[in-house]
């Protein structure tokens, strides 16, 4: 979206959702629906929980009953909030029942973010992403953080990302999921004292830490530790399906780990999507297709690099790699803020910025690609 406003762009939508004679009902019944409805339970007025699965129709959560939506629910100043992963098919729903988005309608994360800062003056972002080095142990085509097209991979200087950190919790009191990723993390030469430096300063902030690993390295004691400490998830992925013959590695990786009592997420990808890094050229769409084709990414990995924040984390790569102008971009200067203007940062979140579309959204497809390709298909040539 492009930003008229700066600094008060969310101002409207607190009127609209922050007014005091609102009475609310939670779309989902699921992991996060039911994670809203016991947080918010005292602050707002839930009536109802809407869910489609007859299997939780009937049910409760924290004494509110969970039914299928019907119209018949909606009066003046009442709104529903939408916590559910298929947030797309669920405003399609609404909005073909004549309810608008944002007015009576809204993603949870956004009513939180703005609920936190409207009524606290706390920012929460949900979730950050951090890439640490450049290098990785695979060369995979159409890798979305574009690793096998730097020429010069490298690891990033530890100075420089504990500054990074350190502009960006400057501002933000909590981050939900801070994900650490590459390349592949755990080449990280300083992998253990910058987790240990994050636990010194800023654990209390992050809800929860992941590491974004292919299990293609060894885990070492003093790393088992401190991914203890911190109550790490290794987010591992399982290219298996591309590459049969890392199957020995990837399980002994695992076994490391349950064995330090550290939680693994192993996720078997069966097929890539297809971003379509380097063919995709939008240059041709209009501004306005090009801030729907944003619009409809909805992509959420934001990019901390530079003392910036990104709002894509593909951007942030492109940028480091060099394949585009930093002037093109969508990213606030978090040493440049102060606490007047701190709220940019949730702008940025929500999307808002000058052109209303990060640059590298003309090279690429985004999170709504339907193009499938292998998974981990290895790089033979040099680029
Ligand atoms: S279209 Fe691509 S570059 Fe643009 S926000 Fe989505 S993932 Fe990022």
């Amino acid at each position: 979206m492009k930003s008229y406003h700066k600094g008060h762009e969310l101002d409207g939508l607190a009127k609209i959702w922050l007014d005091d004679d609102n009475v609310f009902f939670v779309w989902g019944a699921a992991r996060s629906g039911s994670g809203f409805v016991k947080q918010y339970k005292d602050e707002i007025c839930i009536q109802k929980i809407f869910d489609k699965d007859t299997k939780k129709q009937g049910g409760c959560i924290e004494n509110i009953d969970v039914v299928m939506f019907e119209p018949k629910y909606m009066k003046r100043n009442t709104k529903i909030i939408i916590c559910t992963n298929f947030y797309t098919e669920v405003k399609i729903e609404l909005s073909g029942c004549g309810y608008r988005e944002n007015i009576d309608f809204i993603e949870y994360a956004a009513f939180k973010q703005i609920w936190y800062y409207y009524t606290k003056n706390v920012i929460l972002l949900p979730r950050v992403d951090l890439s640490i080095t450049n290098k990785c142990t695979l060369r995979c085509e159409k890798c979305n953080m574009l690793m096998p097209y730097f020429r010069n991979p490298e690891h990033k200087d530890l100075k420089t990302i504990k500054q990074d950190l350190d502009v960006l919790f400057q501002w933000v009191d909590v981050v939900e999921d801070f994900m650490i990723l590459g390349g592949e993390p755990l080449l990280y030469p300083n992998l253990v004292e910058l987790l240990q430096y994050i636990k010194e300063h800023y654990q209390s902030k992050i809800k929860l830490l992941h590491m974004f690993t292919n299990g293609t390295c060894t885990i070492g004691e003093d790393l088992l530790k401190i991914s203890e400490e911190l109550s790490i998830v290794y987010d591992l992925s399982d290219y298996t399906v591309g590459l049969p013959q890392l199957r020995d590695r990837i399980d002994k990786f695992e076994a490391e780990l349950k064995k330090g009592k550290i939680k693994v997420e192993r996720k078997v990808q069966e097929y890539w999507q297809d971003f379509g890094y380097p063919e995709v050229n939008h240059k041709n769409y209009t501004e306005d297709e090009r801030i729907l084709h944003f619009h409809n990414c909805r992509a959420p990995f934001r990019g901390l690099y530079d003392r910036k924040l990104y709002y894509c984390h593909l951007e942030a790569s492109a940028v480091q790699a060099g394949f585009m102008e930093e002037s093109e971009s969508c990213f606030v200067e978090l040493d440049k803020l102060n606490r007047g203007n701190k709220v940019e940062i949730i702008e940025l979140d929500r999307g808002y910025s000058k052109k209303g579309y990060p640059g590298f959204c003309l090279k690429c497809d985004g999170c709504e690609s339907k193009k499938r390709i292998p998974v981990a298909k290895q790089w033979k040539r040099k680029i």
